[in-house]
């Protein structure tokens, strides 16, 4: 019963004005931390590798664009593959 009744109010919720624009604003392409952070290590690699992973990973690379924190990451494990080597690395 508690869980039709959340189902009811979310469904409401979408139907508000500014959750609805809320949602366009946001690129629908865009994976989330989470799964930015289960690929990002092959993202790196292949940035290394002067692959071009944002065909392979468009959510990902939509993501590092908004996302500062994951971008740093990026960063950071770019520069780590790049001095190390991504096979010793992982
Ligand atoms: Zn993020």
């Amino acid at each position: 019963m508690a869980i039709n009744q959340r189902t009811t109010i979310s469904r409401q919720d979408l139907g508000s004005r500014a959750l609805v624009d809320e949602f366009l604003r946001t690129p629908p392409q865009d994976v989330g931390c989470d799964l930015t952070m289960d690929a990002l290590h092959s993202y790196a690699e292949m940035t290394a590798a002067g692959e071009n992973p944002e065909e392979l990973f468009a959510g990902l690379a939509v993501h590092l664009q908004s996302c500062l924190a994951c971008a740093g990451d990026h960063e950071a494990l770019l520069r780590a593959v790049r001095e190390f080597g991504g096979d010793e690395l992982l």
